[in-house]
């Protein structure tokens, strides 16, 4: 048959045309409202620790920090995670006013004198309690109980050996009692010292592979010296900014304690050897532990399944946080959703009480090597296609956190997004610099394993050692993806949120709506929950934790010895803070506050800029 050429030139152009057509629609712009998202300047950072943690009142654990090329970040993190009071000084007569000191980052012969080795000797054998970390020196062999040491880069595992000292009491499970600096496959990570003791009286906590010590405990005089072979401060600060070298054994969906079992060690230093402790409780009113709920909303499919989601957990009594992908373009991931019928589910669930936050614009799987951008990005000329090969060369990573601000806010009523949430869980380390210029204030994009902790954090700068952002990191340690399913792995999660429970940390999920089968899930795992574990979305436990990161509190002595005065500032709003005191509690004269036991009692609410006086009388 002999076929018209006409009729084939006709056809080709009424397909190009009607190809064109729908690229032109799916470029057209979709006619959103953006709320405006003014650009602030960082926060400025207090450069010095020695002022922003000035020594005020004795229980504060003194900080004797003799360098100054490494800052105590890492360590200040540990105290104020550990809600323990703690201060920083750099002169050793001042430390000594404190009955607990920790002395670091390392001790050579140039960071103290024979004289003052002898101070400091003094001072535990009056009873003083000392945390040597990294002493070098000679000089301070005698007082710290070891002949030789020797420093490498290639001790990969650590354990605790001692079966019953009080400064371990925390690290009972098998994840805790043997931890690990660096993955096999590095032959050089971190660096570690060894010891070798003189005095076989010492108690051995902590040893390498090799048999030499990590941690020992000598009772000297009537105090004690804590010898310690592992840069703490290092260690926590590497892990919490994800530079460890791979020291994590799991990712996701398991306990992994590797920065944990440092902060629980100094908790326990202080509990067992400060007789007047008081901390700040780490989950509000007297809860052991909290599960925070989350959703990440990421294609058509979810949105559909959002309600469904919203539907069980108000059944259930609780609430959970939605974070949304905004998608406004189709590019080769997906189609486009952020617009209509999604903007009305959306708004539903707000009108719920459920929380709705950022995931991005594009979800792209590069987020972590997009380019910073310039924070001028918006919804009007901001085109993050993401190509075949995964590629976004127009992403930034201002443009995905700043437009999908931009949209939620402008979208929703009474909406002021505050929680990020990067795709993939990719974390690029211009992050927590852009989200506080664009006035976020919470982020959940590291995974718990990764970061070796399950307790939130605040997230250094750029991801490096030097100061933090104003933002908070919540790192998610239970999700819905690895196989098997979520439901065909509850024990697991119980057991993972039980272990969390025991150091009163958190457990982050992370469920996505992309499938309603996971509703029975979720509705096990909740309603099977210990009735001492609270359930929250993420925003309503980070607005908490914040607070109470912020607290100004301080304790000081009475006449009548039996009584102790608290004062606490709070620059915001802050509910159920729970109080521990080592001394039995016998009333609280005065300040308000509800008893829990003999040892707890929580805060009344505080009002954003408000102080409360707390007098409190112990049992004789
Ligand atoms: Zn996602």
């Amino acid at each position: 048959m002999k076929v018209k050429w006409w009729l084939i030139a006709g056809v080709t152009v009424a397909l190009l045309v009607l190809f064109e057509w729908q690229v032109f629609l799916d470029m057209r712009l979709l006619p959103l409202r953006t709320a405006r998202v003014p650009l602030r300047e960082l926060r400025p950072w207090p450069d010095d620790f020695l002022q922003a943690y000035s020594p005020r009142f004795p229980l504060q654990v003194a900080v004797l920090w003799l360098s100054s090329e490494q800052t105590p970040l890492g360590l200040s993190h540990a105290f104020r995670q550990m809600g323990i009071p703690f201060c920083v000084t750099d002169r050793l007569d001042e430390a000594l006013r404190h009955p607990l000191v920790f002395i670091g980052p390392s001790v050579d012969g140039r960071a103290l004198s024979p004289a003052q080795a002898e101070q400091l000797s003094q001072f535990v054998t009056n009873g003083g309690v000392a945390f040597i970390q990294l002493p070098f020196w000679g000089g301070l062999k005698p007082l710290c109980g070891f002949r030789e040491y020797q420093s490498t880069r290639t001790r990969h595992w650590l354990s605790f050996v001692a079966e019953s000292a009080p400064a371990l009491r925390y690290l009972n499970r098998p994840e805790e009692r043997r931890i690990r600096f660096g993955a096999d496959g590095y032959p050089e990570i971190i660096w570690t010292t060894g010891y070798v003791l003189h005095d076989p009286g010492m108690a051995v906590l902590a040893e390498y592979k090799d048999r030499t010590v990590a941690l020992a405990r000598r009772d000297w005089g009537r105090g004690v010296v804590y010898l310690c072979g592992v840069d703490l401060n290092h260690v926590i600060i590497r892990n919490q900014t994800n530079h460890d070298p791979e020291a994590e054994r799991w990712y996701l969906n398991h306990f992994e304690p590797g920065t944990d079992v440092w902060l629980l060690l100094l908790r326990a230093w202080y509990e067992t050897h400060q007789p007047d402790a008081i901390r700040l409780g780490t989950i509000p009113n007297g809860h052991r532990s909290a599960l925070l709920l989350s959703h990440d909303v990421d294609g058509e499919l979810s949105i559909s399944n959002c309600l469904a989601f919203a539907e069980l957990e108000r059944r259930l009594g609780v609430s959970s946080t939605f974070f949304m992908q905004t998608k406004y373009l189709k590019d080769a991931l997906s189609r486009r959703f952020f617009y209509g019928p999604t903007l009305e589910i959306l708004r539903r669930l707000k009108e719920q009480g459920f929380e709705v936050q950022s995931h991005t614009v594009s979800h792209c799987e590069r987020f972590d090597r997009f380019a910073r951008g310039t924070g001028r990005e918006t919804f009007s000329q901001y085109r993050p296609y993401v190509g075949e090969d995964n590629q976004c060369p127009h992403g930034t990573v201002f443009g995905e956190v700043r437009v999908s601000k931009e949209l939620l806010d402008g979208e929703l009523p009474g909406q002021t997004t505050a929680f990020f949430r990067a795709a993939h869980l990719k974390f690029p380390p211009s992050l927590p610099e852009v989200l506080e210029r664009c006035g976020y204030e919470f982020d959940s994009s590291l995974a718990a394993g990764d970061v070796l902790t399950q307790f939130p954090y605040a997230i250094p700068l750029n991801l490096e050692f030097e100061r933090d952002s104003q933002l908070y990191e919540f790192p998610i340690a239970l999700e819905d993806e690895e196989a098997p399913p979520l439901g065909q792995r509850l024990d697991g999660a119980r057991d993972l949120i039980e272990a969390n429970a025991e150091n009163g940390a958190i457990t982050v999920a992370l469920i996505h709506p992309d499938s309603t089968d996971k509703l029975a899930a979720e509705e096990a795992l909740v309603q099977r929950l210990p009735k001492d574990i609270a359930v929250s979305d993420l925003l309503s436990f980070a607005r908490f934790w914040r607070a109470r990161d912020r607290l100004a509190w301080q304790v000081q002595s009475r006449p009548d010895p039996r009584e102790v005065e608290l004062t606490l500032t709070s620059p915001e709003p802050l509910s159920g803070l729970t109080i521990e005191f080592r001394r039995v509690v016998e009333a609280i004269v005065s300040g308000g506050g509800r008893q829990l036991d003999a040892h707890r009692l929580v805060l009344p609410a505080l009002a954003a800029g408000s102080s409360l006086t707390l007098r409190i009388r112990y049992a004789p």
